[in-house]
């Protein structure tokens, strides 16, 4: 590092040098200066755009903030008009123990994603159905978690020990699903007695199960 010259007087013919100590300490100013100049500016940008990057956490899956979105839920056009038609035609709907229905969006299916990779939901606690857009059969969800809820609202104790007894019995499952438990077991019987084709042609369908069935379809 040379001195460089400072100043050249014309008349004494003397020169002054900036000494190396001003040459270091010219220096290290510059780099305070672009590094306060760099702070300020991230600063800056990530106030501007820090919430924009940030991606927002994913809410845990779970009943209640799925229903904490139940208005978003129900404004969705296609989804109440849908909704509504299967409500309205279902042979089920006068035998559903649940106060609602709601035939959920898109967004419903972010939230329960994780919980679920059926096409229905039933909950007790809160008495609710739930549908989801994607399901692939409508009038066979609906009745199926319609059959959850009569299951857990209508029978009495002694019925239900009854329905567990032919479940815990029987060799022949209507369905894969319906091997899962007694509700699961009774849910899908009573989704198949509303079908036509599946009374028609499921070769597992036994006596004493749809006579149980339809007692309770009956006597309502
Ligand atoms: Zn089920």
């Amino acid at each position: 590092m040379q001195p460089r010259l400072k100043h050249y007087c014309e008349n004494c013919r003397k020169a002054t040098w900036v000494s190396r100590k001003e040459i270091i300490l010219e220096e290290i100013s510059k780099i305070a200066i672009t590094i306060l100049v760099t702070v300020a500016i991230l600063t800056i940008l990530a106030y501007t755009y820090g919430n924009d990057i940030i991606k927002p956490e994913k809410k845990e899956p779970t009943w209640n903030n799925l229903f904490e979105n139940q208005t978003e839920l129900i404004i969705d056009g296609f989804n109440e008009k849908k909704a509504l038609e299967i409500f309205n035609n279902s042979p089920c709907t006068k035998f559903s123990k649940a106060n609602t229905t709601i035939f959920s969006n898109r967004t419903a299916s972010d939230f329960v994603d994780g919980f679920t990779n059926g096409w229905g939901l039933y909950n007790s606690g809160i008495s609710t159905i739930v549908i989801f857009e994607y399901a692939k059969d409508y009038d066979r969800t609906y009745c199926h978690e319609v059959g959850h809820s009569v299951y857990y609202k209508e029978l009495d104790e002694k019925l239900r020990d009854k329905w567990k007894q032919y479940y815990s019995d029987t060799l022949r499952f209507t369905t894969r699903q319906s091997k899962d438990n007694p509700s699961e077991y009774f849910a899908e019987y009573f989704a198949c007695y509303f079908d036509v084709d599946c009374m028609a042609h499921n070769d597992n369908i036994q006596r004493e199960e749809w006579l149980f069935i339809r007692d309770i379809v009956e006597n309502e």
